[in-house]
């Protein structure tokens, strides 16, 4: 048979491995960074209200009411607020906008794994930046010319935030390409640049409703950023699909953001259960990264990662462990509920004897 051009020319991609997702409903699942409660009540009561009929019709195009709803909770106009398919699509849709340089977009090499295999999809040319030691994002080497910057903040799987004045002098030094912030994590931290689209033109912001409102399976994600941005990731979107969000996904999304009440509580009873376990792991003789996520990042002083990713695993508990160059030797425990923890921390102990 001879050699198909088209097969020659095909893209050679290598997709984006997710976390595990078990069948086994024992299984104690902190691999892949999901809530550990459930959604507010005031979703379960849109789901119960749901007639079958409704599926009859299209959603709205554009999402309109809950990118109103959005924009109000962060004190912007609906014209600043996308929505997409949880914030990977919603990403995906800024890299294909906005990163179409001959220059080499930047982004540190330890990082969301997505970013290399949508550079890879859309043909972008990339560079990353080495994070020092300590995993800390060096702001001088998002100096020099480039075709746009991707940073997660917090950092993702480091668990560790930049505040303001790190946020203000990349985008004052990259004021000729477009600079997206991976908030995906942000509720959990310390710091959301949300406010400086404002005064920035080329600042994408992404967040999430998959991590700090229970909503993974839900698929919500939104970018904020000038009207003007926000057009062109709409003209993208509308380009290949023009129906973004489900019906349901949207009302769910709306009705999650009218209960503020739950959504703080919910947050603060994750970050509390996360400082307790890092306290725990310390005494343990772990090194554990100072977390501004809903995970932890860490690393025995004498175990190695495998091992404890080994004998966790053979006792039902799944976490992530990430055979990859500088972080083999660590693992990434997304924040379960204190029953969780207690029985994690409990198997630790045991390997650690
Ligand atoms: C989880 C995650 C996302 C995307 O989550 P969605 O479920 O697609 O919204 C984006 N960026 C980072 C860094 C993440 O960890």
């Amino acid at each position: 048979m001879s050699e198909k051009l088209w097969r020659k020319n095909l893209i050679n991609i290598e997709p984006y491995v997710a976390g595990e997702q078990p069948k086994n409903d024992k299984i104690i699942k902190l691999n892949a960074n999901e809530n550990p409660y459930p959604p507010s009540p005031k979703v379960k009561a849109i789901l119960e209200g749901k007639t079958i009929a409704e599926l009859r019709k299209y959603p709205s195009a554009d999402a309109s009411v809950l990118r109103a709803a959005l924009a109000e909770r962060v004190g912007l106009k609906s014209e600043n607020v996308f929505c997409g398919n949880g914030s990977d699509d919603v990403l995906a849709t800024a890299f294909r906008a906005f990163f179409n340089s001959d220059k080499p977009i930047l982004y540190p090499d330890i990082t969301y794994s997505f970013y290399p295999v949508w550079c890879e999809l859309l043909k972008i040319p990339y560079k990353t930046k080495s994070v020092d030691d300590d995993f800390v994002i060096n702001i001088e080497d998002f100096k020099e010319p480039n075709g746009g910057v991707v940073i997660p903040n917090p950092n993702a799987p480091t668990s560790l935030g930049v505040g303001e004045k790190f946020i203000r002098e990349l985008l004052e030094n990259n004021q000729d390409s477009i600079v997206i912030i991976d908030e995906a994590y942000v509720d959990f931290g310390r710091y959301s640049c949300v406010e400086l689209v404002k005064e920035y033109d080329n600042l994408v912001v992404t967040q999430t409703f998959s991590k700090s409102r229970s909503l993974a399976g839900m698929r919500v994600g939104m970018a904020f950023a000038s009207a003007e941005l926000i057009s062109y990731m709409q003209a993208v979107k509308d380009s290949y699909n023009s129906y973004p969000l489900d019906q349901i996904a949207i009302e769910t999304a709306v009705a999650s953001l009218s209960d503020e009440d739950y959504f703080k509580a919910t947050v603060e009873k994750v970050k509390a259960t996360r400082d307790r376990t890092a306290k725990k792991m310390r005494e343990m003789g772990f090194n554990v990264l100072d977390s501004e996520t809903n995970f932890l990042f860490a690393q025995h002083e004498k175990l190695s990662a495998k091992e404890i990713f080994t004998y966790l695993r053979e006792n039902g508990i799944f976490v992530r462990y990430f055979n990859k160059p500088r972080i083999d030797n660590f693992l990434r425990i997304t924040i379960g509920t204190d029953e969780e923890m207690e029985l994690m921390l409990e198997k630790l102990s045991e390997i650690c004897k």
